[in-house]
């Protein structure tokens, strides 16, 4: 099978590698059939990121499920799921109380995508070796093109993660969305104004992106981040910008929250007193995933939100290392299904 693989900034190849095999009874091999990036792989690509190559890079996919172990219960060959991007054991008592992002039996951060971390392999590989299919694999609604939840995985639900518990608590309330690193701003925006957020507000430099966050129904502010936006009980951080996580920071109303969806490499410092002074819960994490997943998926099939604007190009897997070379906002790469979507048997 091939494998995509990240060598340097800007520079791809596909790799020929062994054939997957099933390596336990809950496990599954899987066929990635809709590949997007997640944010952090353009900061990857571009260089921007600590992560040198080579490795096989992508963790964010819809596939089809290929073969399963005789103990996978809930898919068969030919469904089409999201994978897990977080590897977890589905056992332990994070994996049970919904942190599988935290799961005590993989060493910290084990994911597809990237290197070190057991070299589970990446999403723009022709194929993928799933461990606990059962917990890791999530079925997409019939009537929902694999395209349009490509970002499925990670960048979806955890934009829905930071925006729809804390309007459920908070109903209506303002958001802040602070852009400038790539799709889970936009998403953010997407699910606080289908949560029933009050104002949306996004800031930006780029043009492109002020352009899909007004489609999608903020009021954008253009320009480098101010010293203070206004206040907001809600804001999100996806800048992956220092000044920007300090204009969310202090932006934010008394007991408000700031999530932070990461990107940031170096130290910021915060400004502690002020924030003390306010009262700020201030969260980052990589998103809890899988958890997320199911409700995502169903807010995309009942029509309550439509991802489309955010996809900047639908092109052939074939084409991944020029298509990726460059990342675009996000790009979708794709390859038919072979099983009919899970409609033989
Ligand atoms: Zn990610
Ligand atoms: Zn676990």
């Amino acid at each position: 099978m091939r494998a995509l693989i990240f060598l340097k900034p800007g520079h791809l190849m596909w790799q020929e590698q062994p054939e997957l095999t099933l390596q336990g009874p809950r496990d599954a091999i899987v066929r990635p059939i809709a590949a997007t990036t997640c944010d952090l792989d353009r900061l990857i690509i571009r260089g921007e990121a600590p992560f040198r190559g080579p490795f096989a890079i992508g963790h964010e996919c819809v596939a089809e499920v290929v073969s399963v172990g005789d103990a996978v219960a809930k898919v068969k060959r030919g469904d089409i799921v999201i994978v897990n991007w977080h590897i977890s054991c589905a056992h332990c008592d994070r994996c049970h109380d919904g942190r599988p992002n935290a799961c005590r039996t993989h060493q910290k951060g084990a994911m597809y995508g990237l290197p070190g971390l057991g070299d589970w392999g990446g999403t723009f590989s022709e194929s993928l070796h799933v461990v606990e299919a059962d917990f890791a694999l999530t079925k997409v609604p019939a009537h929902v093109s694999p395209e349009l939840v490509a970002s499925g995985a990670d960048n979806l639900p955890f934009a829905f993660e930071f925006t729809v518990p804390h309007l459920r608590q908070t109903p209506g309330a303002d958001v802040l969305v602070m852009g400038g690193c790539g799709s889970i701003a936009l998403y953010a925006v997407m699910f606080a104004r289908a949560a029933g957020a009050g104002r949306v507000v996004y800031r930006d430099e780029d043009p492109h992106r002020l352009d899909v966050a007004a489609r999608l129904g903020a009021e954008v502010i253009e320009g480098p981040p101010p010293r203070q936006a206004g206040s907001f009980p809600i804001v999100v951080d996806a800048s992956a910008h220092a000044a920007s996580l300090l204009c969310a920071l202090r932006s934010v109303e008394p007991e408000g929250i700031v999530s932070s969806v990461g990107g940031h490499f170096a130290d910021v410092s915060m400004p502690l007193f002020d924030m003390y002074r306010t009262g700020v819960r201030f969260y980052t994490g990589r998103g809890r995933g899988g958890p997320n997943v199911a409700e995502t998926l169903d807010w995309v099939a009942r029509g309550l939100v439509d991802p489309s604007p955010v996809t900047s190009e639908i092109a052939p897997f074939e084409d991944a290392p020029t298509v990726l070379a460059e990342p675009s906002l996000k790009p979708i790469l794709t390859r038919p299904a072979l099983y009919g979507g899970g409609k033989l048997d």
